[in-house]
């Protein structure tokens, strides 16, 4: 951190924030110029907030050296964390897509989808049990039901299965079933949902909150890695802007942003980046041309039935020409998806 004196200030006021900086176990580094004088902080100044200086007399303003994140920052792991689950490795070469129904809606849905998703390539089963909606009198998922039927996905398809978790009460409930534990976008700052799977040695998959920046984002990854869970990705979700084309804006610029901040996996979201199924396909590819490590798409066998987000669901078939077109993208930026993938889309170009 560094401290800058106001223009005058007295030779007390220095002694006092040297004082003061010594007093916190810091070393100061003072360097007296012409207009003012500056007081490097030397040592880990991320408990301390600037304010906490900025209140001592003939202090201008403190400013901050560092990120306030430190297990997520690429500063002190330069090279980019592989999350392994089941074989699938996200945040290495291999673009990863994680696809499903936004709700287990029944035997039928899942099963139907989850087969489709798998058939055009998708490593992991998206699909939610527990639904965080913004009416309370909207479908709230099957809860344990829910939980059953990914299980039984799981087993028949051999895909690893992403589904959100809500409540710390929950979290040992859904590990039970889930290979990623979900954080949702309304439970990014929720501290004691962070330290529950923090707690566990589960993947987690933390969605950027609707209004928070990418650095609220860091900081609640922070939470999880904090209490020793490595295996964090991190999910751009799209935020809230005056925009109202969409449901929400997709932050493309998040994606370099991220990669360059942190070693932690990147998502993307274009389903609710855009929450219109016609702009997924061209954010999903933007998305995987601007770094992303892997996509997590909505997709329901029957859109217009589904009881949550079908506006925002592709149909299987879009789904596979969706993944066709993102693997050329990889391919063109030095990626891939899988070979799946590869014979899924010769097959679409013959059909073509
Ligand atoms: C979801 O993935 O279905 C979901 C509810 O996402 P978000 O938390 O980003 O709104
Ligand atoms: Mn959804």
């Amino acid at each position: 951190m560094v401290i800058v004196m106001k223009h005058g200030a007295t030779a007390e006021e220095i002694a006092g924030v040297i004082q003061h900086v010594e007093s916190l176990g810091f070393k100061p580094h003072v360097s007296r110029g012409e207009e003012c004088t500056i007081i490097g902080v030397i040592g880990d100044e991320r408990p301390i907030e600037p304010e906490h200086f900025e209140l001592c007399a003939g202090v201008e303003r403190a400013i901050r050296i560092l990120h306030p994140f430190k297990l997520a920052s690429r500063d002190f792991h330069p090279d980019d964390s592989v999350v392994k689950i089941n074989g699938v490795s996200i945040g290495a070469r291999q673009v990863i897509v994680m696809a499903g129904p936004c709700s287990v809606e029944s035997r039928e849905q899942l099963m139907e989808t989850a087969a489709a998703v798998k058939e055009a390539g998708a490593h992991i089963l998206r699909g939610g049990a527990f639904k965080p909606r913004t009416s309370p009198y909207a479908f709230q998922g099957l809860g344990l039901k829910g939980l059953e039927l990914l299980r039984e996905a799981r087993e028949q398809l051999d895909l690893p299965i992403v589904t959100e978790v809500m409540s710390p009460q929950e979290v040992t409930l859904v590990a039970q079933y889930a290979d990623i534990l979900q954080v949702g976008a309304r439970n990014m700052e929720n501290s004691a949902l962070l330290r529950a799977v923090g707690e566990i040695q589960k993947p987690v998959l933390l969605k950027r909150g609707k209004m928070s920046t990418v650095e609220e984002l860091l900081m609640a990854a922070e939470y999880i890695l904090a209490q020793g869970n490595p295996r964090v990705m991190v999910c751009e979700r799209g935020i809230r802007t005056f925009e109202t084309a969409t449901r929400n804006t997709f932050d493309i610029n998040a994606i370099p942003v991220l990669k360059s901040l942190t070693h932690l996996p990147v998502i993307a979201d274009p389903s609710h980046g855009t929450g219109k199924w016609e702009l997924v396909p061209a954010v999903a590819r933007a998305a995987i041309a601007a770094g992303a490590d892997g996509l997590l798409v909505e997709v329901h066998h029957d859109p217009a039935h589904a009881l949550s987000d079908g506006a925002q669901s592709l149909t299987p078939d879009h789904f596979a020409r969706m993944i066709a077109d993102v693997r050329r993208i990889a391919e063109a930026i030095g990626r891939t998806t899988c070979n799946r993938c590869a014979m899924q889309w010769s097959r679409l170009s013959a059909w073509a």
